[in-house]
């Protein structure tokens, strides 16, 4: 298959994990800030060859598992309400709260509905005029444009019952944080590459800046990754930090204008909670006030919060922030499986926990 079949080349491979054992002269430490980067070192075994030479660390690139409890408790909360249906892409119906998800809260009689995008959301709404249809807006950059879309389509078809949830991330605040905590460890990033193909990474420069630490822009196939990996040791060998794209296909310096302005229109930045890193400054995406009739936030009462959110058992924050490998988690592979999770990144299929558990502890059972 042309665009994938040569990114999957095994010789290619071979080659480029000599190239980078050859190059690095000590273990260095990359993240990755993307599930779906993630689940392709571990499917493709990258991890464990590269593993003398570099460690790979997975950080907080999956949707779901970034999405706060509060945000969640508060879609439960209105899951339950009268007249109220709540929507969301299938990932996120398995998500725990603090007690429990959209799709225990549906077995009790909530209106949950799964949809595959912002648009089938707003065609509820149509099609239920007598309730209020809830979209749970999750995800990074990638994702924003698309429920930005769904809020100028349902201001276009002058729909008075249709609500945002919105609890949209970015990614680059979510770097700043990991770079100032005192316990971090990264010395290069891959980035997301389908991140920038929407922001492009011309924002990534004050960053590198900042910390004098590479950010390399990565693909998802296995060529690609190792490509990303390459491109890393070889600037933290030579000392030098820079913002470096090994993912020319997809992603041009300055990204997708007509997404960004879309972006632009329906939301503004705003700080976020994010689960495992508590609020990021200037984190997530808000709606603007155009479209206050939309959001949820506004128009719904607030709940209180549960001051035990957060507090179960399971150590996503040390994982999401790379502090711990998932088999590290005492739960893993025992409480906590993907049929029986104790948290999102064992949920979602871009979580790290899910992506150890399927690609290196099941196999070597
Ligand atoms: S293995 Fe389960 S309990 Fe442990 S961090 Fe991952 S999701 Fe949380």
């Amino acid at each position: 298959m042309k665009f994938v079949d040569e990114f999957r080349e095994p010789e290619l491979a071979l080659r480029l994990v000599a190239q980078i054992r050859e190059t690095a002269t000590r273990r260095w430490v990359l993240m990755d800030v993307c599930g779906g980067q993630t689940h392709s070192l571990l499917r493709y075994g990258i991890e464990l060859a590269l593993e003398e030479c570099v460690e790979l660390i997975h950080g907080p690139g999956c949707p779901v598992c970034v999405t706060s409890c509060e945000s969640i408790d508060f879609a439960l909360h209105l899951a339950m309400l009268p007249n109220v249906i709540v929507a969301s892409f299938g990932d996120m119906l398995r998500v725990p709260g603090s007690r429990e998800s959209l799709l225990d809260v549906r077995a009790r009689g909530g209106r949950v509905q799964m949809v595959y995008s912002p648009m089938d959301a707003v065609e509820l709404a149509k099609n239920h005029p007598n309730c209020k249809v809830v979209f749970f807006a999750v995800g990074f950059e990638t994702t924003a444009p698309a429920t930005a879309l769904a809020a100028l389509h349902a201001e276009q078809l002058g729909l008075d019952n249709f609500r945002i949830l919105v609890t949209h991330v970015r990614v680059l605040p979510a770097m700043e944080a990991l770079m100032l905590s005192p316990v971090n460890r990264v010395q290069a990033f891959l980035a997301a590459g389908h991140v920038c193909a929407v922001t492009g990474f011309a924002e990534y420069d004050a960053f590198v800046d900042r910390f004098r630490v590479p950010v390399v822009v990565t693909g998802f196939e296995p060529i690609d990754l190792l490509q990303g990996i390459v491109d890393a040791v070889q600037q933290l060998e030579s000392g030098s930090h820079s913002v470096s794209n090994c993912y020319t296909r997809s992603v041009g310096r300055q990204g997708n204008i007509n997404a960004q302005n879309i972006v632009e229109t329906v939301y503004e930045v705003a700080d976020r909670d994010w689960r495992g890193f508590g609020s990021i400054q200037k984190g997530g995406l808000r709606l603007r006030n155009r479209f206050e009739r939309f959001d949820a936030e506004k128009r719904f009462e607030p709940i209180a919060v549960n001051p035990i959110a957060s507090a179960n058992a399971c150590l996503s924050s040390q994982v999401l922030s790379g502090q711990i490998k998932p088999t590290q988690c005492p739960h893993f592979g025992n409480a906590c499986t993907p049929d029986s999770p104790l948290g999102a990144p064992m949920v979602s299929s871009e979580g790290a926990c899910a992506a150890y558990f399927r690609y290196q502890w099941l196999q070597s059972k």
